[in-house]
């Protein structure tokens, strides 16, 4: 009998806070400006230089500590990571490793054991080729990026599957998206991820050697990452070899798992004190203030729609994204007794889709307007055009803003309310297609589908789908 086995997967996130200057000192942030324009001796650690704590960067911290459920530290103190890397020009990085801002927390069904504030490093650019000597293969350090504030936040091992963490961290990502602390833009390193995985025969409650997986930069990826480094665990496992405990790099590309190095243990880094910096003590208006300010997260609106009857999946897909929920929320409020239900699978899916159609169009620039979507809403609700023919005037409104009745009355997409004009282009559509006809007359009731499609068709789409089943099935004696 083959041993079943448990993937066991805790993960480090380091999220840029978008402040206006860096940890450390006075230089501003920016991403995408020429390379080496905000620096000063402070984040290139020219000799004599002594570091001074951003305010702000503390406020969004603990704002993040808070929304994560976290015990506030009221003494925060820093310490000194070393590491020797082109990128890090001090040789260490100023870190909390002792007394981090927030410990204990939980989001959604992950605890997480502390969040900690820290720089980041510059950033290494390898040309592979292109270097500035023609044909050279240099590595370039960008120092704009040296010294962001950064809030590294570490869960405990309570995820067990690519796709849960996935789930998970899109959860993270909206939440810390909805307190407007970062970018969270994972294509520009603004949220980065490592994941710790490890396997271990299901039931019991020892840990297996884990390796690290680095700097996935997409959560698909990820997912995709760690199910092909769990696969790999296991088929390790079961030819009796040892999992060697290393950091390890996703080529998406490839499907394929690359080692990077071998891991370092924590005991590498030599950490000490920081002497340049006194211990930070919060206020206790500080610390209220960051659970005041607190919005509506992600997950409670989620459940907030839920419970006015929106499907789960349409929940879950408005409250990621503050600004598709605040669209529906528009629509709701445009037009009383509108299904919350159907609205949220308007928007989430019709509307959604014709945006992604006609030319990716982002929802913030769309010319459709939430009141205009809601009358929409309603005219397919009061069965004054059916559904398909719904579809046809988002596309217009869409392309051109039009008004939803106004696309209605120029197409002449009324919906057939005469059920004796009905009536006739039934029983012509089952004259002209006797196949289908004799097919459902001796009990192939699927084939009536053909027919449906013959009515649709010569009315163009303007029938009531419910009307015309219950017209063929008569006058095909069902
Ligand atoms: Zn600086």
């Amino acid at each position: 009998m083959s041993t079943e086995y448990e993937a066991v997967i805790g993960l480090e996130i380091h999220v840029q806070l978008s402040t206006k200057t860096k940890m450390f000192c006075g230089c501003e942030l920016s991403f995408g400006d020429d390379a080496n324009v905000h620096t000063c001796p402070v984040c290139l650690a020219l000799p004599g230089v002594l570091p001074a704590p951003n305010r702000t960067a503390f406020e969004y911290a603990l704002k993040i500590g808070a929304a994560l459920d976290c015990e506030l530290s009221s003494f925060n103190s820093f310490d000194r990571k070393n590491y020797f890397y082109p990128d890090n020009p001090k040789a260490y990085q100023i870190t909390q490793a002792v007394n981090p801002f927030a410990v204990n927390g939980k989001l959604g069904e992950v605890r997480i054991h502390h969040a900690h504030l820290e720089e980041d490093a510059a950033k290494t650019i390898h040309t592979g080729g292109a270097g500035r000597i023609q044909g050279s293969d240099a590595s370039l350090v960008d120092f704009n990026r040296g010294g962001t504030p950064l809030v590294e936040i570490v869960t405990e091992p309570d995820l067990h599957s690519g796709a849960q963490v996935r789930e998970w961290g899109q959860l993270l990502r909206a939440t810390i998206k909805q307190l407007g602390v970062s970018d969270v833009n994972m294509e520009e390193g603004s949220l980065r991820c490592d994941a710790n995985v490890s396997i271990r025969p299901a039931g019991s409650s020892e840990l297996g050697t884990k390796t690290e997986m680095k700097n996935m930069n997409s959560f698909r990826f990820i997912e995709r990452g760690i199910d092909a480094e769990i696969a790999r665990q296991k088929a390790l496992v079961e030819a009796g070899e040892p999992v060697v405990q290393e950091t390890l790099h996703f080529d998406p590309s490839t499907g394929e798992l690359h080692s990077l190095r071998s891991k370092e243990e924590a005991h590498d880094y030599r950490y000490l004190p920081e002497p340049d910096l006194v211990p930070v003590v919060p206020t206790q208006a500080m610390l209220d203030e960051a659970r005041n300010s607190l919005p509506e997260l992600p997950a409670a609106r989620a459940a907030r729609y839920e419970e006015i009857g929106v499907s789960e999946q349409a929940a879950l897909l408005l409250s990621f994204e503050t600004d598709w929920a605040e669209y529906f929320e528009g629509v709701l409020a445009a037009k009383k007794g509108v299904d919350p239900r159907v609205a949220a699978n308007w928007v989430t899916g019709e509307l959604s889709a014709e945006l992604r159609k006609q030319d990716e169009q982002p929802l913030a620039e769309t010319k459709v307007e939430p009141a205009a979507l809601a009358t929409l809403i309603g005219l397919v609700a009061e069965k004054k055009i059916s559904h398909g023919a719904g579809k046809t005037v988002l596309e217009e409104m869409v392309a051109s803003g039009a008004d939803p009745e106004t696309v209605v009355a120029d197409k002449g997409l009324e919906q057939i309310s005469d059920s004796g004009e009905l009536e006739k282009i039934v029983i012509q559509a089952i004259e002209d297609n006797p196949k289908p006809s004799e097919q459902v007359r001796s009990g192939n009731e699927k084939a009536i589908g053909a027919l449906v499609g013959a009515v649709m068709k010569a009315t163009q789409g303007r029938a009531d789908g419910g009307e015309v089943n219950r017209l063929l099935r008569q006058h095909l004696g069902l």
